[in-house]
């Protein structure tokens, strides 16, 4: 992987006019240059931002946007208008722009100079005005956007731009993403299924379904020096615990591991995808003992863990969608120290106020949210069509809050839901040796899982402790999906009403497309 983000771009375009002479647009110019540098040397904005110069009539402002369009570096555009930029100006270059908006309503200075101040300063520093004009006619053309007000040294206001800029870099990607499925959705589960054509029409990610036979073919290929160097790898990593299976099976099952992790790791890469799914009844010839055995041995639950550390996204079970969002939401956390991962609902503890839910899955949990040094271990799983000794890391979740985010297919549209989320320490589970985290949905157990189960979200979601509401906020705005946060202010009664509204809001305006 490169450097995070380091091939995307922010294009900054500045809104005037030519009305107050040719001087006035220099010092616009020479303005807004001082605070794109300014941006950039925070080093707040984790995606660069280009200066684009001034727009001063509706050819510059279309020729820029549909320019930025054509840049495949270009993720988003930041407008800002320093004096007074009649809006109509806007109309066709905002017809043409399909990258992410974000118009910044802020200024050069940050006081008024009191003593100073005259017509010409006025004139010149006039955002307070041109910005409500060209607010208006992004609300009156339905343009979707972010509108960030506050300085431009301010650390709230450039945090809020980051956040904006790493969902925009995060979409560019989505666009670039291929998923395959070795094997297909689970049988008859509902809520990890969806429609495929619009999800690419809508979001850009594209699916495929991968024969596991195709997976066995980088299988066979995989040399005994290869796999040996990886569980080396694996050694200086991890913690080795071997337990009741003894050392031989123990590194038996090791080897075999790693084994599916470089064959997975290849095909990916052969087929240019950054998320995948496994389904746990189709890893190969169904028995293992037959002579010329081809397939897994074990669920590949290890090199899941492993590939969604390194930034492949991961579903389970054929969930495609939660594949996609993980992918989405690594990207966007690139340099961030939390950590995220792919998680299903377990088992409920109801302790009063304490209540809480148990995180895990069969063993695919990303170690990126571990708390200390995860531990290699194998024991036996009896899920699925292998019921074998298995490989895989254990660990329990980091403390603190974070954030767990879905998106599900309710037929007319895509809702993303987002709920905050507690961690907490769990007891010893000294018969559960897999990789877990526990927590307590903000406001209440109660409240908190009451709204996830009306908004119809799933039990696989994509959780990370870095990205909060307000990222899948930007992520539902820019994309043009439903968005609903549960969190600590969430009522029933509200939520029930939000839930209500949205459905008349995307039912008429569907209509009116
Ligand atoms: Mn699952």
């Amino acid at each position: 992987m490169t450097k995070a983000f380091e091939n995307n771009e922010l294009w900054w375009v500045t809104g005037a006019q030519l009305l107050y002479g040719g001087d006035a647009v220099v010092k616009v110019d020479a303005h807004s240059k001082e605070m794109v540098e300014g941006l950039n040397a925070s080093g707040a904005i984790p995606v660069k931002i280009v200066y684009k110069g001034t727009a001063n009539s509706s050819k510059e402002v279309e020729d820029i946007m549909r320019a930025a369009n054509d840049a495949p570096a270009c993720v988003g555009v930041i407008t800002w208008m320093h004096t007074f930029s009649p809006a109509k100006m806007w109309i066709k270059g905002l017809q043409t722009l399909q990258k992410p908006l974000l118009h910044f309503h802020t200024q050069y200075n940050a006081e008024i100079p009191w003593d100073s101040i005259d017509m010409d300063f006025m004139n010149l520093n006039q955002s307070a005005h041109g910005d409500i004009e060209f607010g208006h006619i992004c609300a009156r053309m339905r343009v979707p956007r972010k509108v960030v007000v506050g300085y431009w040294k301010d650390p709230e206001a450039q945090r809020r731009i980051a956040i904006w800029a790493r969902v925009s870099a995060a979409l560019a990607d989505a666009r670039q993403v291929r998923c395959l499925m070795f094997g297909m959705n689970m049988n008859n589960v509902a809520v990890t299924d969806g429609d495929r054509v619009e999800f690419e029409q809508r979001l850009g990610y594209h699916v495929d379904y991968c024969p596991v036979s195709s997976l066995m073919d980088y299988w066979k290929k995989v040399t005994p020096e290869e796999t040996d160097a990886l569980v080396e790898e694996y050694k200086q990593l991890y913690t080795i615990k071997i337990d009741e299976t003894g050392p031989e099976v123990y590194w038996e099952k090791v080897r075999n591991a790693a084994r599916a992790e470089i064959a997975l790791r290849r095909i990916l890469e052969a087929n240019g995808a950054t998320a995948f799914t496994t389904n746990f009844d189709d890893l190969g010839d169904a028995d293992v003992n037959s002579p010329n055995f081809v397939g897994f041995d074990q669920i590949p639950g290890l090199a899941c863990q492993r590939l969604m550390a390194e930034g492949y996204g991961f579903g389970a079970e054929g969930d495609w969608k939660t594949a996609c969002l993980q992918r989405t939401l690594w990207v966007m956390s690139q340099g961030l120290p939390g950590g995220c991962s792919f998680l299903e609902d377990y088992t409920l503890n109801f302790a009063g106020e304490k209540s809480s839910c148990l995180q895990s899955h069969m063993l695919e949990v990303c170690p990126m949210i571990a708390i200390d040094k995860p531990k290699l271990e194998v024991h036996f799983l009896g899920i699925g069509i292998r019921k074998q000794p298995t490989a895989r890391l254990v660990f329990t979740s980091k403390i603190g809050a974070g954030s767990k985010a879905t998106l599900v297919d309710l037929g007319n549209r895509f809702r993303v839901i987002v709920q905050d989320v507690d961690c907490i320490q769990p007891k010893p589970m000294p018969k559960l040796p897999v990789a877990s985290a526990l927590w307590i949905p903000r406001p209440s157990f109660e409240i908190g899982a009451c709204a996830w189960i009306l908004a119809g979200g799933t039990h696989h979601s994509a959780f990370s402790y870095d990205i909060t509401a307000e990222y899948w906020g930007d992520f539902a705005e820019i994309t043009g999906i439903e968005f609903l946060h549960i969190g600590k202010d969430t009522t029933i009664h509200k939520f029930k009403r939000e839930l209500r509204m949205n459905e008349v809001y995307y039912l008429l305006n569907k209509a009116l497309q």
